[in-house]
């Protein structure tokens, strides 16, 4: 028996057309096989599928090969933009940086500026942006497999000088055109990563 396939929608190789034509489909049968086996016990299975014994063999060069996992729990620091993170998770707010010399405001934000290299301060940028650029994705990890399609995009805050790429809602629209308001939107519950937000187009006057 060989190892269990996991739903071919988290790691897809149809072509796009397939995709879209399928979307509807993959997701009525991924969400039943997530309910029926959950996805750690699939991964489990395939863990203990790799770890099968194998034939004693000589792998590259003359060092003898057995396989094995590894495990590892760890955590990072965002460092220098820490209080960005912080900040959306505990008030759902947006912070970006400004050049304490030029005067430029960095969304994300960053320690130094890149024009001149000075220092930044910290600076709160509105909710309210401008998409710059943006593509329609049909592909997702399981994080987004609920709102396949959704656009991906940069979005410059209107008081920023640059912008951030970040998912935006497509609304029923195919694509989201350069030019367009939008607004952020944040989780419920925010867990400090950069996906507890993404935009969504402001109504139309
Ligand atoms: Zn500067």
């Amino acid at each position: 028996m060989g190892a269990p396939v996991l739903p071919t929608v988290l790691f897809p190789s149809w072509g796009l057309t397939e995709l879209k034509n399928s979307t509807e489909k993959a997701k009525e049968t991924i969400k039943k096989e997530l309910k029926s086996r959950p996805l750690e016990s699939m991964i489990d299975e395939i863990i203990a599928e790799r770890l099968k014994p194998e034939p004693s063999v000589l792998g590259r060069g003359d060092y003898f090969e057995i396989p094995d996992k590894m495990v590892m729990f760890y955590k990072y620091s965002y460092g220098g933009q820490s209080k960005f993170f912080h900040e959306l998770k505990e008030n759902a707010v947006l912070y970006g940086a400004k050049c304490k010399s030029c005067g430029m405001v960095y969304f994300p934000p960053r320690t130094h500026c890149s024009e001149c290299y000075s220092e930044t301060s910290w600076q709160r940028v509105s909710n309210e942006g401008i998409v710059l650029s943006s593509t329609t994705s049909w592909y997702a990890t399981s994080d987004f497999f609920d709102v396949v399609p959704y656009a991906v995009g940069y979005v410059k805050p209107l008081d920023a000088d640059t912008g951030i790429l970040q998912r935006i809602d497509l609304r029923g629209k195919e694509v989201i055109e350069p030019g367009t308001k939008v607004t952020a939107r944040f989780r419920e519950k925010r867990i400090g990563v950069v996906s507890d937000f993404w935009y969504e187009m402001m109504e139309q006057d």
